[in-house]
């Protein structure tokens, strides 16, 4: 389940604190889907498998 925006308060939301930014903000279009573990890889390469795509 996703989480939604009034469920994690600033204080405690490490997304927000890594990246200045809600996960929800996340562009996940620039690089798509990642061929190895089929996640969607967010602006900065990342993606479930540990970030391999690029
Ligand atoms: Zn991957």
């Amino acid at each position: 389940m996703l989480p939604q925006p009034d469920q994690i308060p600033k204080e405690i939301d490490v997304h927000l604190a890594t990246f200045r930014k809600e996960p929800w903000d996340v562009d996940y279009n620039l690089f798509g889907y990642c061929p190895i573990c089929n996640s969607r890889i967010d602006e900065f390469g990342f993606c479930a498998c540990g970030g391999a795509a690029d």
